[in-house]
C-alpha cells in the first residue's frame, strides 16, 4: 500500500529520478532496421485479410474510363509498397462491362474494362484487389422499371438525389440492395474473382417510408413506421433493432452469395465506429474478418487524436484482426470539395495518429485524373517508412493498462438526438484528458465487459454511460471484485439499457450513492471546494497539484447523490451555484449543504472513483486544464500500480505501447501545435527531449533500442524490470522500438 501510494505520488507529481540519464544523444547510425517479415506465411488459418499493411484506393470518377493513366497508377502503387487495393467496380456507375439488367455502364467505357485492366495489373503488383460499389443512388431507368426500389420521404415522396438531379435515392432495406445489389456482387465476383467487396453508402440514406419498408418494419413490429427520433417512442425503439437486423441480414445475403463463387472472399461492408454509429460493433466484428475504419479526416473542431480514437473503438470489438484507417486526400468539410487536396502536413498526422493506434494506413483518392500533385509524395514517404517498419507494426498486442467504455446502447436510447452533447462529449472530454496526462489506454466495448475481455485492464473509465443493463452492472462489479478499478461520472448506470430511468443506480454499491431523486444543470458559478481529511496534513491524493488553491470551478451539470454511509470522508466538496451578478452579490452564502463532489471507495480489491458530475463533458466544454488534473488523478488513483510506461518531456503527445513476439514498441506523436484543435496543420513543430521509463515482461531481456523514425539505435539503461532511455526530439513521430533478446 505504502509503495504503491509512493508510486503514485511521484507519477503525479511528474517526477522520476531516473528522467535525466546524461546519455550520449549521438547515437549509434543503425543501417539494418529489420526487413519486412515473409507476408504470404503469416495468417494462413485467417485467410488474406491479415496480409495487406498499406491500402490504395481509387474511387473512379464516371469520365476516367479512356481519360486516366492506368500506367502511372500502377507504377505508384509499386513504389509506395501499396498491398492491397480498393477499385471502383459497380453499383451507381459501372466501370466493367456489366450484363446486369439496369446495371448502368459509365458513358466512357466504351467495349473498355476500366475495373478489370486495373484489377489484373494490381494482382501482377501481387496485391490483394477488392471490389468496391455503391448501393445510394441509381438512374432514372431504374425508377422507370421499378418505382418501389426508391427511397421515400416522411411526406410519401420519393427522393430525388440532393446532388445530382440525375440519380435518385435507392431504399437500402428492399429490393435494390436485396435483390439488383446481390446480382451485382455476383457478377464482379464471377467476373473477377476478387479479395472482398465493399459497399459505400449501403446502410441507406436516412429514414426511409416505402412500401416496402412499411410492410416489412410492421411485419416485424406490428407497428407504423416511427414519425420521430425520441428513442423513448416504442416505434423508434423497434426501428432502431430492425434497421440493424435488416442490415445485418443484407450484410450475411451479401457474403454467402459472394462466398459461394468465392469461398476466399468476404463481404466487408463500409460500417463501424463509436457510440454514435448505429450498428452494433460486437456484431459486425462477428461478421467481418477484416474492417476499413472510414474517417477519412479532420472537419470542425477535431483534435488529431479522433483518427486513433476510431482505430481503438474498431479494435475494441475487432481484436487482432487488421482494420485500415481510411485518410482523404482532398479536404473533408461540410462543403465536400471532393476534388481538392489538403495540406500535406495535415495528411501525415491525421496519418501518423492512425498508426500509432494500429491502423494500417488506407489512402483514397477520388477521380483517377490527377489534377494536384502535391499530395503523391507525401503518402509516398509515409508509406516507404511503414514497409521498411513493418514488422514493428503488425502482429502487435496493445498493453495499455486502462479502458475507456464506449456505449452504442447509451447513445441510441439514453441520447437519442442529444447522443453527441450526452454521450460522446464526455467520452470527448476524457480523451483530452487522458492524451494530457500521456496515459495509453484502450476502448472498450459496452457488450463486451465479461472478465475474459477486459482482465488486460486495471482500471475501466465509464463517462457518463448513463445506460446499462443488469448484466453489465454485475460484469462492472465482478471486475472489481476481481481487482479492476473503476472511474465514473454523472448519470453511469442510472438508466437501464432501453435508456429508462433507474429509481438508483444499477452501481450505486460501488460508487457507494444513492440517487436523491434530481439532476441539476445548467449550472453557473459552481465550485467544488478542497477538503483535508480531518487530522491528516496533506490532501489526498485526488488532490495532488492543487495544494494551493482552496476550491476550483465545479461541473455544470451534476446528479444529488446521498452517500451509502454518512461517516464517508470526500476530498471534494460541492459549492452551489450562487449570483454571479452583480458583482457585489458575488460571494458565496455560509455553507447550509455538504454534498460531495467526488466518492472514492475501494469496495472489492479494486478502486471506485465516481464523480456525480459531468467533469469530463464539461472539461470537453470549456478545457479547464483543473478537470484535465481531476481526471488524471482520479485514473491515476485508481489504477494504482506502475505505469507500463511513463513519457516525460514538453509537449502534448498520443502515446501508444505494443508488445510483439520479440520486441515492445511505443509510439509517440507530437501533437504539439496551434492547429491541435482544428485543421488543417500548416507545420510540425519538434519538441525536445523525452524521457522513457517502460516495464518489461518479466522474465525478458533487452538487446537493443531504436528509433524507426530518426533510424538510429539508442543508448539505455534497465532498472529493475524496465528500460530506461531518452528520445532526443520527435519531429511528428517517433517509435521506440526495443528488440528482447528470444
Ligand atoms: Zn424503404
Amino acid at each position: 500500500m505504502e509503495n504503491s501510494r509512493r508510486t503514485f505520488l511521484k507519477q503525479a507529481a511528474g517526477f522520476s529520478a531516473t528522467c535525466h540519464l546524461g546519455l550520449d544523444d549521438a547515437a549509434v547510425a543503425d543501417p539494418s532496421i529489420d526487413p519486412a517479415v515473409g507476408k504470404a506465411a503469416e495468417n494462413n488459418s485467417t485467410g488474406w485479410y491479415g496480409r495487406p499493411m498499406r491500402w490504395a484506393q481509387l474511387a473512379f470518377v464516371e469520365d476516367d474510363p479512356g481519360n486516366y493513366d492506368l500506367s502511372f497508377w500502377l507504377d505508384y502503387f509499386r513504389k509506395i509498397h501499396a498491398d492491397a487495393a480498393c477499385l471502383s467496380a459497380g453499383g451507381a456507375v459501372a466501370f466493367y462491362p456489366t450484363e446486369v439488367p439496369l446495371h448502368y455502364r459509365s458513358r466512357w467505357l466504351g467495349a473498355s474494362d476500366t475495373f478489370g485492366d486495373i484489377a489484373a495489373g494490381c494482382r501482377k503488383l501481387g496485391m490483394n484487389v477488392i471490389a468496391r460499389t455503391d448501393s445510394h443512388a441509381c438512374h432514372q431507368d431504374v425508377y422507370d422499371a421499378h418505382p418501389d426500389w426508391i427511397a421515400v420521404d416522411i411526406y410519401g415522396k420519393k427522393r430525388k438525389h440532393p446532388s445530382d438531379p440525375d440519380y435518385w435515392i435507392t431504399c437500402a432495406l428492399g429490393p435494390y440492395n436485396f435483390e439488383f445489389m446481390t446480382a451485382v456482387h455476383q457478377e464482379v465476383m464471377r467476373k473477377y474473382m476478387v479479395d472482398g467487396i465493399f459497399t459505400n453508402r449501403w446502410a441507406g440514406s436516412g429514414m426511409c417510408y416505402c412500401e416496402h419498408c412499411r410492410v416489412n418494419f410492421k411485419a416485424f413490429s406490428g407497428l407504423d413506421l416511427p414519425v420521430t427520433n425520441d428513442p423513448q417512442d416504442p416505434a423508434r425503439r423497434q426501428y432502431i433493432l430492425w434497421n440493424q437486423k435488416r442490415l445485418f441480414d443484407l450484410w450475411r445475403l451479401w457474403n454467402e452469395k459472394i462466398r459461394e463463387i468465392n469461398p476466399q472472399a468476404s463481404y466487408i461492408a463500409n460500417a463501424g465506429g463509436g457510440a454514435l454509429s448505429p450498428l452494433d460493433m460486437k456484431t459486425i466484428a462477428e461478421l467481418a474478418p477484416t474492417l476499413f475504419a472510414d474517417r477519412q479526416g479532420r472537419s470542425g473542431l477535431m483534435a488529431p487524436w479522433a483518427n486513433g480514437k476510431n482505430g481503438k473503438e474498431y479494435r475494441a470489438t475487432m481484436g487482432t484482426k487488421s482494420i485500415a484507417g481510411i485518410v482523404s486526400i482532398g479536404f473533408e468539410e461540410k462543403y465536400r470539395w471532393k476534388d481538392s487536396v489538403q495540406s500535406g502536413e495535415e495528411i501525415r498526422m491525421w496519418m501518423a495518429d492512425g498508426i500509432a493506434q494500429g491502423l494500417h494506413p488506407w489512402f483514397a483518392k477520388f477521380n483517377a485524373k490527377i489534377i494536384d500533385r502535391r499530395w503523391l509524395p507525401v503518402i509516398e514517404e509515409v508509406y516507404n517508412w511503414h514497409h521498411a517498419n513493418e514488422h514493428y507494426l503488425r502482429d502487435q498486442k496493445p498493453l495499455a493498462r486502462v479502458g475507456m467504455v464506449y456505449s452504442q446502447q447509451t447513445a441510441a436510447f439514453y441520447g437519442g438526438e442529444n447522443a453527441r452533447s450526452v454521450v460522446e462529449d464526455p467520452a470527448l472530454g476524457f480523451y483530452q484528458a487522458l492524451i494530457e496526462a500521456r496515459v495509453p489506454f484502450e476502448m472498450v466495448h459496452d457488450q463486451m465487459l465479461e472478465l475474459e475481455h477486459i482482465a488486460q485492464f486495471r482500471t475501466l473509465i465509464l463517462p457518463n454511460i448513463a445506460a446499462l443493463s443488469d448484466v453489465q452492472c454485475r460484469q462492472i462489479k465482478e471486475f472489481v471484485e476481481n481487482g479492476g478499478s473503476v472511474v465514473a461520472t454523472f448519470e453511469t448506470s442510472l438508466y437501464n439499457e432501453w435508456g429508462v430511468r433507474r429509481n438508483d443506480f444499477g452501481l450505486g454499491s460501488l460508487f457507494g450513492v444513492t440517487y436523491a431523486g434530481r439532476v441539476q444543470g445548467p449550472m453557473l458559478n459552481s465550485y467544488l471546494a478542497l477538503k483535508q481529511e480531518p487530522g491528516a496534513n496533506s490532501y489526498h491524493p485526488l488532490l495532488a497539484g492543487f495544494e494551493d488553491a482552496t476550491r476550483i470551478i465545479n461541473a455544470v451539470h451534476q446528479v444529488d447523490v446521498k452517500p451509502l454511509t454518512e461517516t464517508s470522508f470526500s476530498p471534494l466538496e460541492i459549492v452551489p451555484s450562487y449570483p454571479d451578478l452583480p458583482m457585489e452579490a458575488v460571494f458565496p452564502p455560509p455553507a447550509t449543504t455538504h454534498n460531495s463532489g467526488a466518492f472514492l471507495n475501494a469496495p472489492g480489491r479494486g478502486r471506485v472513483a465516481y464523480f456525480p458530475g459531468d467533469i469530463d463533458r464539461t472539461f470537453w466544454d470549456v478545457l479547464d486544464v483543473d478537470h484535465a488534473h481531476l481526471l488524471r488523478n482520479a485514473v491515476l488513483w485508481a489504477t494504482n500500480e506502475m505505469a507500463p510506461i511513463t513519457v516525460e518531456g514538453p509537449g502534448v503527445l498520443d502515446i501508444s505501447v505494443w508488445e510483439q513476439k520479440n520486441s515492445m514498441t511505443v509510439h509517440l506523436v507530437n501533437l504539439t501545435n496551434p492547429m491541435l484543435m482544428k485543421g488543417p496543420i500548416r507545420e510540425i513543430f519538434p519538441i525536445g527531449k523525452q524521457c522513457l521509463r517502460m516495464q518489461i515482461a518479466p522474465k525478458r531481456s533487452v538487446k537493443r533500442a531504436k528509433l524507426l523514425v530518426a533510424g538510429k539505435e539508442v543508448p539505455f539503461k534497465v532498472e529493475q524490470s524496465s528500460i530506461v532511455l531518452d528520445v532526443p526530439s520527435v519531429i511528428l513521430h517517433e517509435v521506440v522500438a526495443v528488440d528482447l533478446n528470444t
